[in-house]
């Protein structure tokens, strides 16, 4: 017997460890079967996965990162020029622009602002200096765009732009040499404004379907006969396109009559076109939510033109997906996520400053419980949208094209965004509904979904890209398989296979078990790197166990439903937000350790991790309660969480020590909104909020003069004994000294200022005489 059993064993382990054995009995099976089940994948799909690079979200996704690599990423750093532009022509620029003004009166920045940024390469950030660009890293663009966004929305989208999906990037990449030498140097100067235009009115987040086309026909071009193509477009939402001097334009380019080559349908292509090329239609303008940056359609019809319009030339005829998607990752991982990162500092410090200063039953409103939960968000919110946005930036500037970080980055930042302004919105009150040049945060909370809608609109990135996209790319086997199954040499497809799906096996049991021991040990067995904070550490073992069971449960869902997961969104969307909370924990212990482990910042780390840790405790039990096997859904809860899914939401003295210290002026409170650019001016309505907040807090003891007064009941039955006459009557009866008496006044004018709600005539006026177009016209 217990020979046959050891036979029997031999049998099997011969079957699976030796490959000549195991490849005809059970991989090729397998492998047909894989064959048969992989949903055919386009051209287009193939390009988006196979574009970038992956980064620590691999780590994440393989169920051991290697902490040692995350704590060895350099902490990002500034040459004296970057810090230069920061301290001076991003200050300048800030000063140009009022929001008010730009969204209410003349419908565009003002022209000062415009040539400003043209001349002092705000467009070309991201051009070499080779070329005459600023050649500034990611993490200084990052930066630059971050403190944009907190004085004005138009003035950092203007910048970003240009800076992200512009053609720069695109030309850098693939331009030719003579387009290089041609264009860059241009936009580095401002000479040209670019604009990039694939969105058209039946293909937005499908864009790839684009029905734009051209097709390749001969023509005249510049007096000669020349080999062209006539494009007709029809475009709509494109970002700086209603002045724009090149436009770059995605179409699809067919070549019935072969003049290229034997392809008909060459694929999608890029094309620079400038904007006075006949028949090219620009000037109209959308208006995003009262944010009037310039965005706006444009169209052209059977437009002729040469095949050296085509980014790169003729030989890259069809390569505009791939082109595409090969840069998207870069622009995505820094635009959206600075700019938001910024607007949720902003809404931290106005939200912060005003709590304090405005007093309803006689208390600071920060004091009060209920508005102590916005603010704590508000204030996680900052320290980890900015962690993000500088890990994101960091990982561009080390080489990395992060697809997946960068969707979880974009998505993450502007939902927190969001949160965040949609809470500073109920804590500033009436003073954030009613608009004027006054309003500190209602442009901002109309602006919120732009942010959510491009570049990959959030509903979509959540449910389909993050995990959809993010497994097949960060997982350590499965695109190999995929590769292998699609190969058109089966013989090498059955080889190649068989080497990635038995380490993809031995990695699925090795997760499994890996995740139940950490489960049994409630954590206590997960690793924690070395060296990193000791009050840190259990978020690290906590990361490593949620790491090990995600990958596990990740792999099962896999293996279930195969090529079908695609279609189950929701299940994917849960999926992807463990992930994405995984790299978000991981970006916030990063900033601790970065910035010295500041030990007054001990608390609001901790706010934003257990955060995001009760975010991936609902996620995991969303996947467990919708399991696509049901009966198994529970099993497996069981199994890798036997003491319960770890996390809980942040708790309220935690929430309370990090408010009461965010609300206060101070170190922590400048930390956590590091970018913001403040004009400390009392016409500003951000400065003024710090000019009353100092005030405030210098008459802190005055006041509390006044309250032990009024205690004693000195105050009683006197007609100036309210909210706002009190210094007066404390005043007059020598409870307070004059000189302390004019400090109150002097607070009590500022924080009027600060409290001052708008008003206008009966019949509102706002715009400006000079329409916007015709300064443009005057300014060229
Ligand atoms: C202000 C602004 C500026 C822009 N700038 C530019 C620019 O410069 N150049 C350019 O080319 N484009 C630009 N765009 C276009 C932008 O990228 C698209 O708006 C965006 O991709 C979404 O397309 P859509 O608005 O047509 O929404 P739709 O594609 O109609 O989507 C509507 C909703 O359906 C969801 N959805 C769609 N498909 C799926 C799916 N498979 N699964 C789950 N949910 C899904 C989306 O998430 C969204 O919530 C801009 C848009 C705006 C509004």
């Amino acid at each position: 017997m217990t020979i046959l059993i050891l036979l029997l064993l031999a049998a099997i382990t011969a079957l699976l460890v030796i490959p000549a054995v195991r490849r005809p009995i059970l991989s090729s099976p397998i492998f047909r079967a894989f064959r048969r089940a992989l949903p055919a994948m386009s051209e287009t799909e193939r390009a988006a996965l196979e574009a970038g690079t992956v980064w620590w979200e691999a780590d994440l996704f393989s169920g051991k990162p290697d902490w040692n690599k995350w704590t060895a990423t350099p902490t990002p750093t500034l040459t004296s020029e970057e810090q230069s532009f920061i301290d001076n022509e991003v200050v300048q620029a800030c000063k140009l622009v009022r929001e008010w003004d730009v969204a209410f009166k003349d419908h565009d920045m003002p022209q000062e602002a415009w040539q400003f940024i043209k001349d002092k390469g705000f467009l070309g950030m991201i051009i070499p200096k080779s070329y005459g660009g600023l050649g500034f890293s990611a993490y200084a663009h990052s930066e630059i765009v971050s403190r944009l966004s907190t004085r004005s929305s138009p003035l950092a989208i203007s910048v970003m732009v240009p800076n992200s999906l512009g053609p720069a990037e695109l030309l850098l990449h693939y331009g030719t040499d003579e387009q290089k030498n041609y264009y860059l140097p241009r936009l580095a100067k401002g000479l040209e404004i670019p604009a990039f235009a694939l969105t058209s009115p039946w293909a937005g987040s499908d864009a790839a379907s684009i029905p734009d086309s051209g097709v390749v026909c001969e023509g005249t071009w510049q007096g000669k006969k020349v080999i062209g193509m006539r494009v007709t477009w029809n475009k709509r939402y494109i970002t700086l396109a209603p002045v724009c001097t090149i436009l770059g334009l995605a179409f699809r380019l067919y070549d019935p009559d072969g003049l290229l080559g034997t392809k008909k349908d060459l694929g999608v292509t890029c094309a620079l076109v400038p904007h006075d090329h006949p028949g090219v239609v620009i000037g109209r303008r959308h208006i995003p939510l009262n944010t009037y940056f310039m965005n706006g359609p444009t169209q052209g019809k059977d437009i002729f033109m040469p095949l050296d319009f085509i980014i790169g030339g003729p030989q890259m005829a069809g390569q505009g997906w791939r082109m595409l998607m090969e840069c998207l990752a870069t622009g995505r991982a820094i635009s959206l996520p600075s700019s938001n990162a910024g607007i949720s500092q902003l809404a931290a410090r106005v939200v912060s400053g005003y709590a304090r200063i405005r007093q309803q039953f006689k208390t600071p409103i920060s004091r009060f419980e209920g508005v102590e939960e916005a603010l704590a968000r508000i204030a996680g919110n900052a320290y980890l949208t900015d962690a993000v946005r500088t890990l994101s930036a960091a990982a561009i500037d080390l080489g990395e094209k992060p697809s997946v970080v960068s969707a979880i980055a974009k998505y993450q930042v502007t939902e927190k965004a969001r949160e965040s302004v949609n809470h500073g919105m109920d804590v500033v009150g009436g003073k954030g509904i009613c608009m004027g040049p006054g309003n500190i945060l209602g442009l901002v909370y109309q602006q919120m979904p732009i942010g959510i809608t491009v570049e990959g609109a959030n509903i979509l990135t959540r449910s389909l890209i993050l995990f959809g996209q993010g497994a097949i790319r960060c997982h350590p086997y499965l695109l190999r398989e995929m590769q292998a199954a699609q190969a058109s040499d089966t013989r090498q497809g059955l080889l190649d296979f068989d080497q990635a799906f038995w380490k993809h096996m031995a990695h699925v049991v090795g997760n499994g078990l890996r995740a139940i021991t950490y489960g049994l040990s409630a954590g206590r067995l997960a690793p924690s790197p070395v060296g990193v904070a000791p009050e840190m550490q259990p978020y690290y073992r906590s990361l490593a166990r949620t790491s090990a069971g995600f990958a596990f449960v990740a792999d099962l869902c896999m293996l279930i439903l195969g090529g079908t997961l695609k279609r189950k969104e929701k299940l994917s969307a849960r999926l992807g937000d463990i992930l994405s909370q995984m790299f978000l924990m991981s970006c916030v212990l990063k900033r601790f350790e970065m910035q010295g482990r500041i030990q007054e910042d001990v608390d609001v780390a901790r706010w934003a991790l257990d955060d995001c840790q009760d975010k991936i405790r609902i996620a995991f039990d969303g996947v467990f309660a919708n399991f696509p096997i049901a009966p198994l859904g529970p099993v497996l809860k069981r199994l890798l969480f036997p003491w319960g899914i770890p996390g809980q939401p942040p708790s309220d003295t935690l929430g309370h020590r990090v408010s009461q210290k965010f609300a206060n002026a101070g170190a922590a409170r400048d930390r956590l909104t590091s970018v913001c650019v403040i004009n400390k001016e009392i016409d500003d309505p951000v400065g003024v909020i710090e000019l009353a907040l100092d005030a405030m807090l210098a008459c802190e003891p005055i006041e509390a003069k006044i309250r032990v007064a009024e205690k004693q009941g000195r105050f009683q039955d006197e007609p100036l004994a309210n909210v706002r006459d009190l210094p007066t009557l404390a005043a007059q009866l020598g409870v307070i000294t004059e000189s302390e008496f004019q400090e109150m006044q002097k607070r009590d004018a500022l924080r009027d200022k600060v409290i001052h709600v708008d008003d206008f005539p009966f019949e509102i006026r706002t715009t400006a005489s000079v329409p916007s177009s015709e300064r443009h016209r005057q300014a060229a």
